[in-house]
């Protein structure tokens, strides 16, 4: 959602308190997307300071059902939303910084899209590694069963084909 700051940037010293939920329900993320699954209001506060600067902050937690990097089972993951930002006004508008490109606020900079602040963060804040489970076994690279349900059974070793002769020997050996 957006939020419009035309009455917040033309009154000094006020406070404004909205009510916001995401309009997306996937999180994009490059070619994938997930699904958002907490998607609970939370509050941004807004505040007028002397006409000359506008405070935006809000906190607030999104959870995402992203695959486990070993077996590829959706996992949840929460992640900390803590938006914290601070815009230069002046006459009544918002003046960017030099190099300042604001992807959360509208060309004109008269309305504040909450879905592209929340974005932000969530980029921030992605963690490093994505496991089901400290210990999660993977899925196997030749039939690609999930190795937490069950063992397929495949040989997963490589073998140097220098060494498959002597894998034969050993399994002859073993067969007597
Ligand atoms: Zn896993
Ligand atoms: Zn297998």
């Amino acid at each position: 959602m957006n939020i419009d700051l035309t009455n917040i940037l033309s009154h000094m010293d006020t406070t404004e308190n909205v009510e916001c939920t995401l309009e997306n329900e996937r999180f994009q993320y490059g070619a994938d997307a997930y699904s958002i699954l907490n998607n609970k209001p939370f509050t941004l506060n807004l505040v007028n300071v002397m006409g000359q600067k506008l405070e935006v902050r809000g906190e607030t937690e999104i959870q995402l059902a992203v695959p486990c990097d070993r077996c590829l089972e959706d996992v949840t993951i929460t992640i900390p939303i803590a938006i914290d930002y601070e815009f230069r006004v002046s006459e009544e508008q918002i003046v960017p910084e030099e190099d300042e490109e604001y992807s959360f606020l509208t060309e004109d900079y008269r309305e504040l899209i909450v879905d592209a602040m929340v974005r932000d963060e969530i980029l921030v804040n992605w963690p490093d590694k994505v496991l089901c489970r400290d210990d999660c076994k993977g899925i196997c690279p030749v039939c690609g069963q999930n190795l937490n349900q069950k063992d397929c059974g495949c040989d997963r070793v490589v073998l140097d084909p220098r060494m498959a002769k002597f894998q034969d020997i050993f399994n002859e050996f073993k067969e007597v």
